[in-house]
């Protein structure tokens, strides 16, 4: 495995619209351009590189007619974030067969509209990777960029991905915090600073449940993910979404 340095080198689809929003993505970093090539590339997890590809190879019925992605999907956004958002994995027949984070599938239609209410998204959805979908001030990635079977990477694989989340973060030198969707989101991000080297205070996870990871460090807020499983039953509602945003946005300095 490369050392994070070492696989320096990605972001957005192509968005547009607004003035407030095109500005941002006219930025985007080469490095980020070039880390995205990179991620796209890797085929370091034999199980994860099979599943995607045979998910790629086999379909879901209703994307029969699809040319799926089938491929790693690196995180995208604002290049001058101050919040990385922070999910699982690419969805089986989401962001696997649009090679977008959270695009094309029940969380993802969950997530865009709640950012849209809170001024960090142009529009609302967020189906497709040409859909004009643009971000402000966040950055939306994965601690895994491969679709695992049962939505479960293993630790090892989370582990060889992590990197690729480190090299993320060095490429947004305005941020300021992290968003986690979801208790291994959580985890993960907590796990990327320990591997490198780094010792964090004690945290618990929990809906709207902030964290300071010390010293110079981004804060850390987490949520619960904003899957079917949980947006079905009500464990996690649209109000209860918004104000994790609005958190967010509070927190920060000089924005
Ligand atoms: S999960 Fe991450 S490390 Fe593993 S093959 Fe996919 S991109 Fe590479």
């Amino acid at each position: 495995m490369p050392s994070i340095r070492a696989q320096l080198t990605r972001c957005a689809r192509p968005i547009s619209q607004s003035a407030e929003f095109s500005g941002r993505i006219k930025r985007m970093t080469a490095s980020l351009q070039a880390l995205e090539a990179e991620i796209i590339r890797c085929r370091q997890c034999p199980r994860l590189v099979a599943w995607r590809e045979e998910v790629a190879e086999t379909k879901r019925k209703a994307y029969q007619d699809a040319d799926y992605w089938g491929k790693p999907v690196p995180g995208f956004g604002d290049p001058d974030a101050w919040i990385m958002v922070v999910g699982l994995a690419p969805g089986a027949h989401g962001s696997n067969r649009t090679g977008r984070m959270f695009t094309g599938d029940a969380s993802g239609n969950f997530l865009f509209p709640a950012l849209y209410r809170a001024g960090l998204a142009n529009q609302p959805n967020g189906d497709q990777p040409d859909d004009g979908l643009a971000l402000k001030d966040i950055f939306i990635t994965a601690i895994c960029r491969c679709v695992p079977p049962q939505n479960k990477p293993n630790a090892e694989e989370i582990r060889t991905c992590l990197p690729w989340l480190a090299a993320e973060v060095e490429r947004l030198p305005k941020l300021q915090g992290f968003i986690a969707l979801g208790r291994i989101a959580f985890d993960g991000i907590r796990k990327m600073y320990q591997l490198q080297g780094m010792d964090l205070p004690k945290m618990s996870f929990g809906h709207n449940t902030l964290n300071p990871l010390g010293g110079d460090l981004p804060w850390l807020l987490s949520s619960y993910h904003p899957s079917q499983q949980n947006t079905l039953t009500g464990r996690l509602t649209e109000k209860m979404f918004d104000a994790v945003w609005a958190r967010g946005k509070s927190l920060l300095k000089n924005a």
